[in-house]
C-alpha cells in the first residue's frame, strides 16, 4: 500500500504527528492496536452518561501558550483547576501540601513566613541522609519525618511495591510544597478538560482526509505489507527491538468501576489515600467533567506490577536499558527511515502537553516538512 508516511499508534503522539503531516499534504496510514484511538487519554461516556476516563484521569495542564493554543484548535475546554484530598487521619487533607494541609494536620495557625520556619523545624528534627541517597531521604529532607509519613511512605510503597529507600531521590526531586494556601495540584497557567472528551480531541486531530487508520492492528503483523518513506513509530521502545536488551519495566493498575445510585460520592474529582485501604485513590469522573447526573462514576486504582504499561520505572536498571535501546534509535533517526515519539517510544514520564510538543518538534526536524 501506498503511503510515504506510517504512524504507529492513535494516541496523542500519532495523532498529533499524523495531523501535521496531512496539513503539508502528506498521506499518512496511522495503525492502531487496539480497538479505539486517543491511546491512554481514551474517554468515552457510560451508561449513566458520565464521561469516563478509560485508563485513569487525564486533566489537560501546560504552562506554553503555543501547545495550549495548538490543542484548543481540536476541542473547547471547561475551565478547570485540579484539586486533589488525601484521606489522611481520619481527615481529608488539601494535596500537595500548602499552608492549610500543614495547620489541619498538626493543629497550628501559622502565616507563609511561619510555614517555611516550621518546615524547617520539621527537616531538623528528622533524620536521613545528607545528601539524600534515596527518594525517603529526598523527601525528609524537604518536609521533615511526619509529612512523608502521613502522605508519602505508604502511598509510594502502595504504587511502586517497593519501600520509598529502594527508589531514586530523582523521583522526589520536584515534590511541589507551597507556603500559601494554594490547593490547585497543578500550577500551570493552562489547564482544563475537553468539553467532549479527549477522544473527540484526537478524533478531531485525525479528522484529515490525508490520514486513514487501521484500528486492531499490530504494526508488527502487517509492517511488510508498507514500503513508505518514513515510519514514526509510538508504540512500546523495547518492543521495537525484539527486546535484545531485555524488557524495560512498567507499574500498571487495575482500575475497578462502579457507577452509584447517588448524586456525589466524595469532595473532590480525586482522593488520595495514602494510608488506609489497598487503592491509592479514587476518581469521581463528574467532578472533573461538570455533568449533571443522578447517579455517579467512581474509579479505583490498585497499583500492580503486570498488565497494560502505565508508569515508566525510572530505577537504574531501566535506565541503563533505555540508554542501550535510544542508541539504536538515534542511529535509526539519523538514516532518516524512522522517528520514535511519546512515552511508549521514548520511555519518559511525559504529560499530554509534553507528548504534543515533542511530537510538533519532531516532525517539524523532518527536511520535507
Ligand atoms: C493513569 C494515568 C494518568 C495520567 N494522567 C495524566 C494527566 O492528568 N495529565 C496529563 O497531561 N497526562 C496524564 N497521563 C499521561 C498521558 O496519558 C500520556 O502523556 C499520553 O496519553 C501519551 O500519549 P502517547 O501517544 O505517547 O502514548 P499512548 O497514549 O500510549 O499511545 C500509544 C499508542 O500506540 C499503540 N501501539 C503500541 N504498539 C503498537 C503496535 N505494535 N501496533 C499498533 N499500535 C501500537 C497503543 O495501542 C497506543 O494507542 C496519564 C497517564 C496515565 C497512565
Amino acid at each position: 500500500m501506498n503511503y510515504k508516511y506510517i504512524i504507529v499508534g492513535a494516541g496523542l503522539a500519532g495523532a498529533v504527528s499524523a495531523r501535521t503531516l496531512a496539513e503539508k499534504g502528506h498521506k499518512v496510514m496511522v495503525i492502531e492496536r487496539s480497538d479505539h484511538i486517543a491511546g491512554h487519554c481514551h474517554d468515552y461516556k457510560n451508561d449513566a452518561g458520565i464521561t469516563t476516563h478509560t485508563y485513569g484521569p487525564h486533566i489537560f495542564h501546560t504552562k506554553n501558550k503555543e501547545i495550549w493554543n495548538w490543542v484548543k484548535q481540536y476541542a473547547d475546554f471547561i475551565y478547570f483547576q485540579h484539586r486533589v484530598l488525601s484521606y489522611a487521619n481520619g481527615q481529608l487533607l488539601p494535596f500537595p501540601i500548602n499552608r492549610d494541609t500543614i495547620s489541619q494536620l498538626f493543629g497550628v495557625e501559622l502565616t507563609i513566613n511561619e510555614v517555611e520556619e516550621f518546615l524547617k523545624h520539621e527537616v531538623e528534627i528528622s533524620t536521613f541522609n545528607e545528601p539524600p541517597k534515596n527518594f525517603r531521604d529526598a523527601v525528609v529532607a524537604q518536609v521533615g519525618e511526619t509529612l512523608y509519613t502521613t502522605f508519602f511512605e505508604n502511598y509510594t510503597k502502595k504504587q511502586w511495591e517497593r519501600d520509598p529507600s529502594e527508589l531514586s531521590a530523582e523521583l522526589a526531586k520536584r515534590i511541589p510544597v507551597r507556603t500559601n494556601r494554594d490547593d490547585r495540584y497543578f500550577a500551570d497557567q493552562y489547564q482544563g478538560i475537553p468539553s467532549k472528551g479527549y477522544t473527540s480531541m484526537v478524533g478531531e486531530m485525525l479528522n484529515h482526509e490525508n490520514i486513514s487508520i487501521m484500528l486492531n492492528t499490530d504494526y508488527f503483523k502487517v509492517k511488510d505489507s508498507f514500503s513508505p518513506s518514513m515510519t514514526i513509530y509510538t508504540g512500546e521502545l523495547d518492543a521495537f527491538f525484539d527486546y535484545q536488551f531485555g524488557k524495560l519495566e512498567y507499574r500498571s493498575l487495575r482500575l475497578e468501576f462502579k457507577t452509584l445510585d447517588t448524586k456525589e460520592y466524595q469532595q473532590a474529582a480525586v482522593v488520595n489515600y495514602p494510608n488506609d485501604y489497598d487503592w491509592t485513590r479514587i476518581t469521581e469522573f463528574k467532578k472533573l467533567s461538570g455533568e449533571k447526573s443522578d447517579k455517579t462514576t467512581l474509579c479505583f486504582e490498585f497499583p500492580k506490577a503486570t498488565g497494560e504499561p502505565y508508569y515508566i520505572v525510572p530505577d537504574e536498571k531501566n535506565t541503563e536499558m533505555r540508554k542501550k535501546y535510544m542508541e539504536l534509535v538515534e542511529n535509526l533517526e539519523k538514516e532518516g527511515k524512522f522517528l520514535f515519539i511519546g512515552r511508549l517510544a521514548e520511555y519518559t514520564y511525559y504529560n499530554m502537553d509534553q507528548v504534543i510538543e515533542a511530537a510538533l518538534n519532531k516532525i517539524a526536524s523532518i527536511d520535507c516538512v
